[in-house]
């Protein structure tokens, strides 16, 4: 069933555990998550990226995640992540995604606090959530941006930041990237503790895939509601996909993004079992 941003972190925060929170940038990962979901019977969060447009417009896949979402036996929060537009927010509304991640994190901070301002009120009229993140997390390994190493949230701007903009979940910076990890990242998680008192809302995590278990623990004993997790799961299903590839002859592409689909579901649950504490 569909589910808002703010009722999945409402489970999150009695249960005190971690919604799994997933790209879908196609039928597979969205099958593959949904079915992990039912499987361990808990709620889930899947997400459209906008730099994912390429790969699947928003207005192609978004009803797609709806009507989905809709029909899941589990409640799913359908949930735009890192828009960067606020127009682009908006169609993610009206398509009825129910939680919008604002990413204004390159614009000047004055503007980023104006425009999540104005995705919260916007969100508000269709009954979804909004997160945001203060400061930028670091991109990919070995990008530009990476090497200048991570940044962390200031808890004290962090709680004006909520403060002035309403929003509903916290994305602050502690030491994850995106994509993969070369090297075991060095997370400040008694940060994400002050910042989580401070506040008084349920934190992201983005970057969770590659975590380490007892890191991702600790994390949510300190207040993390969500983790975003897309890299690794995505690479289970291609790593299937080529073991599939090199021992046998295949005609149909379906058969290989089946395969690749069930890797996809193994890993996410997984990911699901360690956030939910089992
Ligand atoms: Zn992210």
């Amino acid at each position: 069933m569909l589910a808002s941003l703010t009722e999945i972190l409402k489970i999150a925060e009695e249960r005190n555990i971690a919604v799994g929170s997933f790209n879908t940038p196609n039928l597979e990962s969205l099958e593959a998550v949904l079915n992990a979901a039912e499987k361990l019977n808990v709620p889930v969060i899947v997400m459209h990226a906008q730099v994912h447009e390429y790969a699947a417009p928003l207005a192609v896949i978004g009803p797609v995640m709806v009507v989905a979402a809709k029909a899941a036996k589990v409640p799913v929060c359908v949930q735009l992540d890192h828009g960067v537009e606020v127009d682009y927010a908006e169609a993610a509304l009206k398509l009825g995604f129910t939680g919008i991640m604002y990413d204004g994190s390159l614009l000047p901070y004055e503007e980023n606090l104006a425009n999540t301002r104005k995705v919260v009120k916007m969100a508000a009229e269709f009954g979804a959530g909004v997160e945001a993140e203060l400061g930028s997390l670091p991109s990919r390994e070995g990008s530009a941006s990476a090497a200048v190493g991570p940044v962390y949230t200031d808890p004290e701007e962090a709680v004006a930041f909520c403060r002035e903009t309403g929003i509903d979940a916290f994305a602050p910076s502690f030491g994850t990237a995106h994509g993969i990890y070369k090297s075991t990242p060095k997370l400040d998680l008694d940060r994400v503790k002050v910042i989580a008192q401070k506040t008084g809302l349920p934190l992201v995590m983005h970057g969770g895939s590659g975590v380490s278990t007892e890191d991702y623990r600790t994390a949510i004993r300190n207040g993390i509601r969500k983790i975003n997790y897309y890299s690794y799961m995505s690479r289970a299903g291609v790593r299937a996909a080529r073991e599939m590839l090199d021992s046998q002859d295949v005609t149909f592409f379906h058969d290989l993004a089946l395969t690749a689909q069930l890797a996809m579901q193994e890993d996410a649950e997984r990911a699901i079992r360690i956030f939910t504490g089992e």
